[in-house]
C-alpha cells in the first residue's frame, strides 16, 4: 500500500517542495523582521521630529520673551534718562533762581524804598561803602562829597556827559549821615522855626542817608538852590538823567513833598528809563513794583 513511498518519482518532487517551503518560510521571517525594524525606525523618527518641533517652539517663545524684556529694559532706561534730564533741568532752574535771589538779596532793599513823613530810614543805617565824588564835579572848595560806591560811577558818567555838552552842573550835597542831617535840620529849625520841616527834608533826608541821592547846583548859582529849575542844567537833567539811572524825587506839583528840582535820586537805569518813558514819578509807583527793579539796579 505504501509502495509509492519507495518510488523515486515520489521523493524527488517532495524533497524539492519541502526545500522550497523551508526557503520560503525563512524569507518570510526575514521580511517580517525587516518590516518591524523599519517600523521602529519610522516611529523613532516621528517621535524625534515631535521633540524637535516642540524644542523649536520653546526656543521661539523664549526669544520672544527676551525681546520683550529687552524692550522693557530700553523703555525703563529711556524713561529713567528722561527723568534724569527733567531733574537736571529743575536743578539748573533752581540754580538760576538761586542766582536771582542772591542778586536781589545782595541788593539793599532800602535803595528802592519810598520814604514818607511816617516811613523813615533807620538812623543807624549807613551805606556799605562810600566813595568820594571827583572834586572837579563838586561845587565848593575842599569839599569831599561821597556817594554809595556803586552809584558814584553812574554819577561821574552823568557829570562827564553834561560837561561834554557844556552844561554848567555841579554837586552841592551828596551822602549825609543821620547825625549830619540832624544837625543841619536843627540849624534850619533855629533859623526858620517849625517851617524848617517843609524844606529840610524829613523825607528827603532819608534819601541822602542812602548815599544814592545828590543835590545839584550850577557853578553860577553856587549854594543858592532857588531858581535851579530855570537853568539849562535842570532842563538837561530832565532829558538825560534817566540814562544814568537818576530821577527827580519830588517834581513840581507832587503829592508827597515840597518841590525840589535839585534833589535827584539814583534808582537804576532800567527803572529811571521806564519812569521817563511813561512820564511817571518814583513816588507814584507801587512799592511792590519798585522792588522788582532791585535785580537790575546797578546794571
Ligand atoms: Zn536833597
Amino acid at each position: 500500500m505504501l509502495s509509492y513511498l519507495k518510488h523515486p518519482f515520489f521523493w524527488g518532487p517532495t524533497a524539492c517542495s519541502v526545500a522550497l517551503l523551508v526557503l520560503l518560510g525563512a524569507t518570510c521571517w526575514e521580511y517580517q523582521e525587516a518590516t518591524a525594524d523599519h517600523q521602529q525606525t519610522v516611529t523613532a523618527f516621528a517621535s524625534s521630529t515631535d521633540t524637535y518641533r516642540s524644542f523649536t517652539y520653546e526656543i521661539r517663545i523664549r526669544e520672544a520673551r527676551l525681546a520683550e524684556e529687552k524692550e522693557a529694559v530700553i523703555r525703563n532706561l529711556t524713561s529713567e534718562q528722561e527723568r534724569n534730564n527733567a531733574i537736571q533741568n529743575q536743578i539748573d532752574g533752581l540754580k538760576g533762581s538761586v542766582a536771582v535771589i542772591q542778586k536781589v538779596n545782595a541788593t539793599d532793599k532800602e535803595l528802592l524804598q519810598k520814604y514818607s513823613k511816617v516811613y523813615f530810614l533807620n538812623e543807624n543805617y549807613a551805606p556799605p561803602q562810600l566813595t568820594v565824588i571827583s572834586p572837579e564835579f563838586v561845587w565848593g572848595i575842599d569839599k569831599a562829597l561821597e556817594t554809595h560806591a556803586q552809584v558814584t560811577p553812574f554819577l561821574h558818567a552823568l557829570l562827564g556827559a553834561a560837561r561834554s555838552q557844556n552844561i554848567d552842573l555841579a554837586v552841592l550835597s551828596a551822602y549825609r549821615s543821620f547825625n549830619t542831617q540832624a544837625s543841619l535840620k536843627s540849624a534850619y529849625t533855629v533859623r526858620y522855626g517849625a517851617g524848617a520841616n517843609a524844606f529840610s527834608a524829613d523825607q528827603g533826608y532819608s534819601e541822602h542817608q542812602l548815599g544814592t541821592t545828590v543835590d545839584f547846583t550850577t557853578r553860577a548859582g553856587g549854594s543858592v538852590l532857588a531858581g535851579f529849575d530855570e537853568t539849562a542844567a535842570f532842563t538837561w537833567l530832565r532829558e538825560h538823567a534817566h540814562l544814568y539811572g537818576f530821577v527827580l524825587s519830588y517834581p513840581e506839583g507832587n503829592n508827597y513833598y515840597v518841590y525840589e528840582p535839585w534833589h535827584w535820586r539814583f534808582v537804576g537805569v532800567e527803572l529811571a528809563s521806564k519812569l521817563h518813558a511813561e512820564s511817571r514819578d518814583f513816588y507814584d509807583m507801587d512799592q511792590r513794583v519798585l522792588d522788582t527793579y532791585r535785580i537790575s539796579l546797578f546794571d
